[in-house]
Parts: C-alpha cells; structure tokens; sequence
C-alpha cells in the first residue's frame, strides 16, 4: 500500500489519464470517478472516463452521462490508468485490459477485499465510500472542492452509507460530509436524485418484490428469473435495494436477492444488520463487498438452484458469518 504522498506524486506526474470503475456503477462509483476527474482537469491534465453501462435516470441528473467514454481504450493514449471503487481487476468488465503489468495503474479504493491489483494502490478499508477517500486524495493534491465536485463526491457519500445509517458511517465520514456541504454540495439535488426519482412504472416490479420475497429463520430472500426481469420490466439496482430494505425489519438479520441478468447468470446483492458478516457468504460464492453489503455473480441451471446454492452456502458458513468481525 502507497502513501498518499506516493499518490499525490503520481497524480501530478502524469499528463493523460484514463479513469474507470466497477460493473453496474453506483453514485460512489460514479461519483468518485467524476469528482476525481474534475478534479485532474483543473490541474491542466487530459482525463477520459469509461463506463459503458447506461447510467440510471437518477444518476443521470448527477453525472454527465455523455461524458463517458463507451468504446475502447487505446491504451498508448495514457499514462495513467486509475481504478476506482473497485476491488479486483474482474470488476472492471470489458476494460479489465488496461489493468496490466505494462501500464501505469493506480487504485483507489475502500474494499478490505482488495487485492492490490495495480502498480500504486491506496486502499483504507475504514472509509465509509471511495468518494471518502477521493476527497482526502483531491485535498492532498491542494485543489480547491468547488461545488460541482462537491456535490459529486457528496453523492457517493450518501450511498455507500445508506444515508449515513450502515455500519461504516464514522466520524470521518461526517466530517468529510459536512466538509462538502461547507464547499456547496447541492445535498437536496442529491436527495432528489438517488432517493426521489424512480418512475411509477417500477412499482409493478416492487409489488412483485413484495408478494413474493421468502424468510427462512432469520434470512430474507427474494429471486427473480430473467422472463419475470423483462416482463416486469425490472432492474438490477430495484432488487438491491429491495435486498436492503429485507434486512431492515427486526426479526431479519441478513437477506440477499437474485436476479437473472443473463440466461443461467444471477447477480447476488446481499445485506446484513451489524455482527453478520455476509461479505464470507459473497466470498465463498466467488464475489466480494463490505461486512454488510456484499454481492457476487452466480452461474447456476436456473432460479431454484441459485437460490439453494446461496442458501447452503449460509447454512455451511454460519458460524464464520457471525464470527468474522472484518
Ligand atoms: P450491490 O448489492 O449490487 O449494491 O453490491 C453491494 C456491494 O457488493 C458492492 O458495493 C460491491 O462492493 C460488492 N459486489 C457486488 N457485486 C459483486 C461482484 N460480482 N463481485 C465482487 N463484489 C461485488
Ligand atoms: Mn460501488
Ligand atoms: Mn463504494
């Protein structure tokens, strides 16, 4: 692990600098991404973001969606390719090619399962979001937080902690918070967008979250085949947070849902109230996360299978669920 001076150093070093992060990006993703690359910019530096998923409609009133770069990367354009809020290079998708050992690759990131994929690595697993850890980055580097930048990294803030409720929320990330208001996030924009812009439309999709979830002891679950996905027109970020809204009631310690995105591949969201530890569970299952939200990619014959698998694997691993305090 580098120090944030090492990184400062870099960031300055470089001339053209190529940002990605994780598949299926959040607001911390996105908004660690775009702050950092506002932030390069006022340095004078040529920065290019990639993602190539179209971005929801609320982080699209947040993140200028046209901004990202979809196609490939020539790599002899940069000199710098920085990973963001991602904790293996698998995460990175279809741009897992620029992550190589000939590149200059740096990663910032908040996951305690993060293995050091690149040449510079500043990885603090107590930050709250990557946005946290952006904005300690981007104060290092001298750069004024203006409002725009603000309101970015503000953005992913407010995700990775749920509002400021899950079991990372810590005094840092109240003062990095409160920081960023200082410098003029626009926090009821970021409201508006993350929490109040779903159309009505999806609360067919939600109805059949409602009527359909399961509970076995203490575990909450729901899980969704690719047919019911498209006939409901049903999206991958509804069923995460339908899997964070299971854990919420009492008589539920941890809940998980699984959806079909493509035939016989499931994505597993899993959630979990404090003193269980369901990143174990997402890492037997070959994926990865934090102690209370955790996920992975499934590949089972259908619903049913997928179902059981997840479910045995708890039941196999209870005890180090709860055992495991990081
Ligand atoms: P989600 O339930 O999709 O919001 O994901 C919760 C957390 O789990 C994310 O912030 C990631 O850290 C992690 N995660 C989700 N999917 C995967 C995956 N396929 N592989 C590794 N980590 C994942
Ligand atoms: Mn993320
Ligand atoms: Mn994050």
């Amino acid at each position: 692990m580098n120090k944030i001076k090492e990184i400062v150093k870099v960031l300055k070093k470089s001339k053209s600098v190529a940002l990605f992060t994780h598949i299926s990006p959040d607001s911390d993703a996105l908004g660690s991404t775009f702050g950092l690359s506002l932030a390069l910019k006022k340095l004078g530096k040529k920065v290019q973001i990639f993602i190539k998923e179209e971005f929801t409609e609320g982080q699209k009133i947040l993140f200028e969606e046209d901004e990202a770069n979809r196609g490939e990367c020539n790599v002899n354009d940069f000199d710098l390719f920085i990973c963001l809020d991602a904790s293996a290079i698998e995460r990175l998708g279809d741009y897992a090619y620029c992550f190589n050992d000939e590149n200059n690759t740096l990663v910032l990131d908040h996951h305690v399962c993060n293995n050091y994929i690149a040449k510079y690595n500043y990885i603090e697993s107590e930050s709250s979001s990557c946005c946290e850890i952006v904005y300690k980055v981007i104060t290092a580097l001298k750069i004024k937080i203006d409002s725009d930048i603000a309101t970015k990294l503000y953005a992913g803030l407010s995700t990775d902690t749920s509002s400021f409720i899950n079991s990372n929320t810590n005094s840092n990330s109240f003062l990095v918070a409160s920081k960023l208001c200082l410098a003029g996030a626009k926090i009821q924009i970021v409201n508006q967008a993350i929490y109040q812009s779903k159309s009505l439309k999806s609360v067919v999709f939600k109805k059949h979250l409602l009527n359909n979830f399961q509970i076995k002891g203490e575990c909450a679950y729901i899980g969704v085949d690719l047919k019911t996905l498209q006939e409901l027109n049903g999206v991958k970020n509804d069923c995460s947070g339908f899997s964070k809204m299971l854990a919420n009631y009492k008589e539920i310690n941890y809940s998980f849902s699984l959806i079909e995105q493509e035939p016989g591949s499931f994505s597993l969201s899993m959630r979990s109230k404090i003193g269980f530890n369901i990143r174990i569970i997402a890492e037997k299952l070959g994926g990865g996360g934090h102690i209370c939200a955790a996920g992975a990619t499934i590949k089972a014959k259908n619903i049913d299978e997928a179902i059981n698998l997840v479910l045995s694997t708890i039941t196999e691993n209870k005890e180090e669920m709860k055992n495991a305090t990081i």
